[in-house]
């Protein structure tokens, strides 16, 4: 059993190279076997999202707080609730973050998972 304590790792700012607006997160836990698994806590200020992006795997989203709202490219935005949870397929281009107006976390679970950001979520993608 591996213990990974919440207070172990505080939060830091999120990169601005791939976010837009206020978000923390830290790496929660994590794997290093033949199939890598990382948890991140993300946290969302409104306004706060990420850039586009892929993961090389899947990446299932926890929503543990607030509200949060993702959108795949293409497709209309959803909008999550605490105890809500979605799953991004391997190569699915997609943002996630605060709503406009609300603030929210998740966890991320990421496996084996390469991420590629891409361009950042405009305001008016994000207003959407
Ligand atoms: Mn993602």
């Amino acid at each position: 059993m591996d213990i990974f304590r919440n207070q172990d790792s505080p939060m830091h700012p999120a990169d601005a190279t791939s976010f837009t607006g206020p978000a923390r997160t830290k790496l929660l836990a994590s794997s290093e076997n033949a199939t890598p698994v990382h948890v991140y806590r993300v946290e969302f200020d409104e306004g706060g999202r990420t850039n586009w992006h892929t993961h090389s795997g899947p990446q299932w989203l926890l929503v543990v707080g607030g509200r949060i709202r993702a959108q795949v490219w293409g497709q209309a935005p959803v909008e999550l609730d605490a105890g809500d949870a979605v799953v991004f397929a391997p190569g699915e281009k997609h943002w996630h973050g605060a709503p406009p107006g609300a603030r929210g976390t998740h966890l991320a679970v990421n496996v084996n998972v390469k991420t590629d950001w891409l361009e950042p979520v405009t305001e008016e993608q994000y207003r959407g």
